[in-house]
């Protein structure tokens, strides 16, 4: 990512809105946005197998969740934030994951444009390629400023979305127990 490009670009933006970029509030504002880019948009230099730890199981066979997982992300349709919480939960066969790693997983994918379909199914995919687990129950809540702020009417609407492999989709009562625990 190059800063100075997107300064740049900015300061255009800026131009264009009728703004002079020169005035003192704004004389920073295009490093200010460069830099809040490379944390908003962080992502796409970190894969997800390189900050994940797997370990053996030791016999473990219950429900792992990681619950409330606070989750910041970028619309790809308008560039707007979207966040709200993540809720990540599976069934181990023989290997389990750090925990402090769930929401480091969820941090990396939505550190990038997103929609909040693939942001979910990305989240899912990514624990059953790594782990080869029994199962998978990802569930995202989350309200998007592209709704909020330009005026559709659903001011306070909250977007769920949900993605589910293996115990998850065959057995009932793995995904009540599931949608149960997260409350
Ligand atoms: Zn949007």
């Amino acid at each position: 990512m190059n800063l100075k490009v997107i300064q740049a670009n900015i300061q255009s933006i800026l131009t264009e809105l009728g703004e002079d970029p020169n005035r003192e509030g704004l004389l920073e504002t295009p490093e200010r946005v460069a830099k809040s880019y490379e944390k908003l948009f962080g992502g796409y230099t970190q894969k997800p197998e390189d900050v994940i730890t797997v370990f053996q199981n030791e016999g473990y066979d219950e429900m792992i969740i990681a619950k409330d997982i606070d989750f910041y992300s970028t619309c790809e349709h308008h560039m707007l934030p979207f966040f709200g919480k993540a809720y990540v939960g599976y069934i181990p066969n023989d290997k389990i994951i750090g925990l402090s790693k769930l929401p480091r997983l969820v941090e990396i994918f939505s550190r990038r444009l997103q929609n909040q379909e693939r942001l979910t199914k990305q989240i899912a995919d990514t624990l059953t390629e790594q782990l080869n687990p029994k199962g998978v129950g990802v569930v995202l809540k989350a309200e998007h400023f592209c709704m909020k702020a330009r005026g559709v009417e659903k001011q306070n609407c909250e977007i769920s979305t949900s993605s589910f492999t293996g115990l998850f989709i065959k057995n009932l009562n793995t995904r009540t127990e599931f949608l149960r625990l997260i409350g």
